[in-house]
């Protein structure tokens, strides 16, 4: 049988609007044969998912998606196959737990200087258990008429050099691949075109990334065109990387990104799952 991967997506444990069971059954319906679930800094949705991919005989992959720092950026490293249990791993996580509360309380103190109120309390509701990110206050601002879509959220309010934006230092993100690593799993480059790097600092990146261990980037993403994967291609190629495919499906209100709904790997690439036990 011919496998069809969706190695990036996220539930309710960080910025999804689906439940760890609704996004396996909608994958599955998609023809999606092998998922990774890799939600922003968390694992938690892990062990819901395998139960209802196991109902469905459905391979799931754990997998994560850690954000770093490197030389001032933010940058999205996903880990595929990874241990959850990994002890350095599972601490980040929760480290990462803390740090996100303490940074959407700053943003929420940078919200009510701009006169909107509750913002904190909204999203520690809405995150649940899980993950809080800039996409809860997106949906709240939403909910609020203080903007009308979630773009329009990040470009007043949540993004990089706007009001309510907090800068954080992450995770570094050699040790994040390290951690990726030392868990049995592979780093990958996510969406690596959403950096908007020029090709100087692209390659500085790819370099460092694979100096430090990162084995893989994603080529083909929910978003990118044929250009654009034609372009990621090169550059795997360029530095010895495997190549991930990945939608980066959140949410079933943005149809133009959907589980499963991939162009398939340029046959010049090493897939990612060659890779993975
Ligand atoms: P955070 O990790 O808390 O900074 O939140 C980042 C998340 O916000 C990303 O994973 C995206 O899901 C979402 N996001 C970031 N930038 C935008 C944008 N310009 N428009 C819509 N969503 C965005
Ligand atoms: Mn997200
Ligand atoms: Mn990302
Ligand atoms: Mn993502």
């Amino acid at each position: 049988m011919t496998e069809r991967y969706d190695l990036h997506c996220h539930s309710t444990a960080s910025d999804g609007a689906l439940s760890p069971t609704a996004l396996v059954q909608r994958a599955h319906q998609n023809g999606v044969t092998a998922l990774a679930l890799t939600d922003h800094d968390t694992t938690m949705g892990l062990a819901e998912a395998h139960v209802c991919a196991d109902a469905l005989g459905m391979r799931l992959i754990d997998g994560i998606e850690l954000s770093t720092s490197w030389q001032n950026k933010c940058l999205h490293i996903v880990g595929l196959g990874i241990d959850p249990y990994y002890a350095p791993l599972a601490n980040a996580t929760h480290e990462l737990q803390a740090t996100r509360l303490e940074r959407a309380a700053k943003i929420a103190e940078k919200l009510e200087k701009k006169h909107i109120t509750g913002a904190f309390e909204a999203v520690k509701k809405a995150a649940g258990q899980g993950m809080i990110t800039r996409s809860h206050f997106a949906d709240f601002l939403l909910s609020q008429f203080h903007v009308s879509t979630q773009q329009e959220a990040f470009d007043r309010y949540l993004g990089k050099g706007k009001p309510a934006f907090v800068a954080t230092t992450w995770a570094d993100m050699e040790i994040a691949i390290h951690w990726i690593t030392e868990a049995g799993g592979v780093a990958v480059l996510a969406h690596p075109l959403r950096y908007k790097l020029t090709a100087n600092w692209m390659k500085r990146l790819l370099a460092a990334f694979k100096d430090a261990g990162g084995q893989s980037m994603e080529v083909v993403t929910g978003r990118n065109n044929v250009d654009e994967i034609k372009l990621l291609a090169t550059y795997a190629n360029q530095f010895a990387l495997a190549g991930s495919v990945g939608s980066d499906f959140h949410s079933p209100v943005t149809p133009w990104v959907e589980l499963g709904r991939l162009a398939p790997l340029p046959d010049n690439i090493q897939p990612v799952w060659e890779l993975l036990n």
